[in-house]
């Protein structure tokens, strides 16, 4: 069965994402991290720049929001890079609650790799913290990592893990451990795909079938669950030094009940061997043993994996049976909540990315719709303008929403990755529904570019 629109969860406030690559810099060199999203010799972003073009965003906000139908909450969202390698990121963060905007958010996306001190005042300073595990950092950087997430879960803020889940079957395996000790503990994470963001590059991993089998099996069990409470949210957890050091220890420990993801792989197995028993079944013919070439055991991580929402949002879903081209109803029993998309091919949908994200990149002077989509007006890719002349940005915006019409963005990739739970459909009176329930005094143009 096929989907034909993704709209986004009613139930939660809505929100509008700006991720802002503050710079390259990075104290890690991850592999699967492309030489163009980090190194370790940018310079740092002064405080002035970054003042600069927090103005920008402030401005795009109240454009932007006059015409949407809801009072959404803007999520700054800081990455790199390192964020805080950059001396100024907490000064920064400061400046933007100086500013006293309710609606204005601040989120970090960091590695984790900082002593208990600065781990305070990052809790002090920012709303929410998004914490990788790297596997291929050092031992003792890991074991600060795992410190700093259970530090950030007892503070009881909104923070999520990103597991960055290694397809290097000894780093996919200490994944699987750190998946029952989160479970167990009520650490919030998304075990992550690595690579979702290039197709067919060296920078994805590609899993082998059990890996692949238990991504699958892992997300198929949380969308089943999508709509009972999430154990894994609000629960309590009193950190303590000697009792994270207990719990250091008991992660080289034989887990006594079946883990979570004994249970994964354990429920995949039975699968498999249900699907295989037919075949068993049938006479064996007799033919002459060829030398076969060992096949890769390896998957098209991309297209075949599905994909999670990387902010766990539930969003809903229609499927091609449930449309019905001469009444769209939005927000009906047929739209199916879900967090997990088994297919992440929407090229040539309508999709409101512009109305739903921004991303800044500090060090490259750009300014686009989204990090890794790149979407822009017109089927086309790239950025909407440059950060130096971010007036221009403005002014453009300002003629176009004036004419009382605004351009729908065409997706123009093969693959989407985190703008998944975006809204977005393959049929344009599905949009032009999606686009009513979010914004005001304007008629969408499907697919129109921006000729002001
Ligand atoms: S920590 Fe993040 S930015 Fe740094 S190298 Fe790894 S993936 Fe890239
Ligand atoms: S890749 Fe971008 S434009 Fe395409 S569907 Fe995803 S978010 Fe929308």
């Amino acid at each position: 069965m096929a989907v034909v629109a993704i709209d986004n969860d009613i139930k939660n406030p809505d929100t509008f994402e700006v991720t802002w690559d503050m710079g390259l810099r990075c104290n890690f060199d991850c592999t699967y991290c492309p030489a163009h999203r980090h190194n370790n010799t940018s310079p740092h972003a002064s405080l002035e720049t970054l003042i600069k073009t927090s103005k920008f965003v402030f401005d795009y906000k109240k454009l932007i929001q006059s015409y949407l139908t809801v009072d959404r909450r803007w999520n700054i969202g800081f990455t790199g890079g390192e964020p805080t390698n950059n001396p100024n990121f907490l000064d920064m963060c400061e400046y933007i609650h100086a500013q006293n905007d309710p609606n204005v958010l601040v989120d970090v996306t960091t590695n984790g790799a900082f002593s208990q001190k600065y781990c305070e005042k990052l809790i002090e300073t920012v709303d929410s913290i998004t914490i990788s595990y790297h596997c291929e950092a050092k031992d003792k950087v890991k074991q600060s990592c795992i410190d700093r997430i259970y530090q950030i879960h007892s503070a009881g803020m909104q923070y999520k893990v990103n597991l960055m889940i290694h397809a290097k079957q000894e780093y996919f395996d200490e994944c699987m451990t750190l998946v029952d000790r989160f479970t167990r503990d009520n650490i919030r994470f998304v075990p992550r795909i690595i690579g979702e963001s290039y197709e067919d590059s060296k920078y994805s991993h590609r899993y082998t079938k059990e890996q692949h089998a238990w991504f699958k099996t892992y997300w198929a069990n949380k969308n089943k669950n999508v709509n009972k409470p999430d154990d894994n949210k609000d629960a309590e957890y009193e950190y303590k030094d000697d009792q994270n050091k207990a719990n250091a220890k008991r992660i080289e420990e034989k887990p006594k009940e079946k883990s979570v993801s004994q249970l994964l792989q354990e429920g995949f197995k039975k699968e498999q061997q249900e699907q295989e028993q037919p075949k068993k079944q049938e006479p064996k013919k007799e033919e002459p043993k060829k030398e076969e070439p060992k096949k890769e055991q390896k998957v098209n991580t991309r297209k075949e994996l599905g994909r999670p929402c990387c902010g766990q949002r539930t969003f809903y879903t229609l499927d091609e049976s449930k449309y019905n081209k001469d009444d769209v109803k939005l927000d009906t029993d047929d739209w199916k909540p879900s967090i997990f998309a088994c297919s992440t091919e929407y090229k040539n949908w309508s999709c409101m990315i512009n109305w739903n994200w921004l991303h800044i990149e500090q060090e490259y002077d750009n300014i686009l719709h989204h990090q890794t989509c790149r979407a822009n007006f017109g089927g086309e890719r790239g950025p909407i303008g440059k950060i130096s002349q971010s007036e221009k940005i403005l002014e453009r915006l300002k003629r176009q929403l004036a004419t009382g019409t605004m351009p729908v963005i065409t997706c123009p990739n093969k693959l989407c990755g985190c703008g998944l739970c975006v809204p977005k459909a393959k049929h344009h009176n599905i949009t032009e529904a999606m686009f009513k329930k979010s914004v005001k005094g304007l008629t969408p143009i499907i697919g129109g570019t921006m000729d002001v």
